[in-house]
């Protein structure tokens, strides 16, 4: 199969002015193309794996029969295609507070601002280009870390919840170099919880 740009629900200025519509028109029209356009690359190479899904493969990415470098490309691409499909999603202003979501922040780190913090911490230090996760770990608790690149933590057995894309690419053009500001705004494009 091949995978598409997913299309966003929402237009790309209405994250205005937390974040800027040119940004987003890079982010998901460049960027995100991109990812998915070198991911089908890298699946055409391999039918074999046609049959399974993206989810399936970024789980299992480390066992996989096949090249150093494909396994990569499937890491960094799969990755950049799923991670970023997911963000949009996150972000969509459509979404409302989920409350069995706010009631396990609350049970697994004591309160919602108490997580945010936490997140916010693995957002500000991931070292370079990577992400921020909660995650749900095969127990059913939730935990917070970063990842770096396009990493997923499907790859850990964890089922991702809320991500932030600390990349350069996602926050540049309108913070610079000032990740922190763009993380504090990131929290008011979201109604999740
Ligand atoms: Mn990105």
């Amino acid at each position: 199969m091949k995978y598409e740009l997913p299309k966003l629900n929402y237009s790309y200025d209405v994250l205005e002015p937390y974040i800027d519509k040119e940004t987003m028109e890079i982010h998901h029209s460049k960027h995100h193309q991109a990812y998915t356009d070198n991911f089908n690359k890298v699946l055409e190479l391999h039918p074999e794996l046609a049959d399974l899904s993206v989810e399936k493969l970024l789980a299992d990415v480390n066992n996989l029969e096949i090249e150093e470098k494909d396994r990569n490309a499937i890491r960094n691409h799969g990755g950049g295609y799923l991670n970023h499909k997911l963000f949009w999603e996150i972000m969509d202003p459509a979404n409302t507070r989920n409350e069995a979501l706010v009631a396990d922040l609350e049970r697994d780190f004591g309160s919602v601002d108490a997580f945010k913090e936490k997140f916010t911490d693995a957002a500000k230090t991931q070292f370079g280009s990577g992400w921020a996760w909660l995650v749900r770990n095969p127990e059913g608790k939730l935990e917070v870390y970063s990842m770096p690149n396009q990493d997923n933590p499907l790859q850990k057995g964890h089922t991702p919840i809320l991500l932030l894309d600390v990349w350069e690419h996602a926050y540049y053009l309108k913070y610079q170099n000032r990740r922190p500001e763009y993380i504090e705004n990131w929290w008011k494009v979201i109604k999740l919880i």
